[in-house]
């Protein structure tokens, strides 16, 4: 089943809008008529499904027939924050932000580290990937998508998150601990291809960060990042 995203500002009681390439995949590509249903998400909740009363390229206009507040928002009863090294390969920074969406991430902050790459985020192109995840995966809350330029940064902002740091070179218990999965709010630390500094890592356990081991291979960022959000499915 299709489902389609408008925001919350072009929805109010009994009608919605989708407008943008939204409205045209809906008229142009799916072909949709008046009268069609359709499923829309608004991006913090809520579910629609709906009538379409009017179609053109550019706009959508449906009639509301059932509302629904999806109330555990990303099917974990924990906020989860992925801290994420930017990765330098564009494609496996977009696979590791659609796969994080995918798992029910509440927030993606992507950091310059002291390994990464200093390349500039394209905001707009990644926000897009993470509706469509939203869309495929069947959440109804978009994530949150935050660029930093440092660790400490990251840190100094989520100083009340539980602080759980992969890093390959712990070769510590995998998984996680018991205690951790019932903090309410986690943030999730991976690092980006260069891996983590020794500083950073002494960083984020003197701010009482956790280290984390995924196993004993050398997992690439992307794959470490989906590795992480999996434990606590
Ligand atoms: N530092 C290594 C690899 C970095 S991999 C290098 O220089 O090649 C990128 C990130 O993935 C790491 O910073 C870490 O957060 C995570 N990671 C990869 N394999 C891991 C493992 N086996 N256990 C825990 N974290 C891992």
């Amino acid at each position: 089943m299709n489902v389609f995203y408008t925001q919350p500002d072009q929805i109010n009681t009994e009608y919605l809008e989708i407008t943008g390439d939204e409205a045209h995949h809906i008229s142009r590509v799916l072909r949709y008529n008046i009268d069609d249903q359709i499923v829309v998400v608004d991006g913090i909740g809520h579910k629609f499904k709906g009538r379409i009363i009017d179609i053109s390229k550019k706009n959508v206009r449906v009639q509301i027939l059932e509302r629904e507040n999806l109330s555990d928002i990303n099917g974990h009863n924990q906020r989860l924050v992925l801290g994420l090294g930017i990765i330098k390969h564009r494609q496996r920074l977009e696979f590791a932000v659609e796969k994080a969406i995918e798992l029910g991430v509440a927030e993606i902050i992507l950091f310059n580290s002291r390994y990464s790459e200093k390349s500039n985020i394209r905001k707009d192109r990644i926000e897009k990937i993470m509706i469509s995840a939203m869309k495929q995966s069947m959440h109804a809350v978009l994530p949150v998508l935050k660029v930093e330029n440092s660790l400490e940064d990251v840190l100094e902002k989520n100083y009340d998150y539980k602080m759980l740091i992969a890093h390959e070179k712990y070769d510590g218990n995998t998984g996680i601990p018991s205690d951790v999965k019932k903090e309410k709010n986690i943030l999730l630390l991976v690092g980006p291809e260069g891996g983590f500094s020794e500083e950073e890592v002494a960083t984020v356990k003197e701010k009482g960060g956790e280290l984390i081991s995924l196993g004993p291979y050398r997992l690439r960022a992307e794959t470490a990042a989906l590795a992480f959000l999996a434990l606590f499915i």
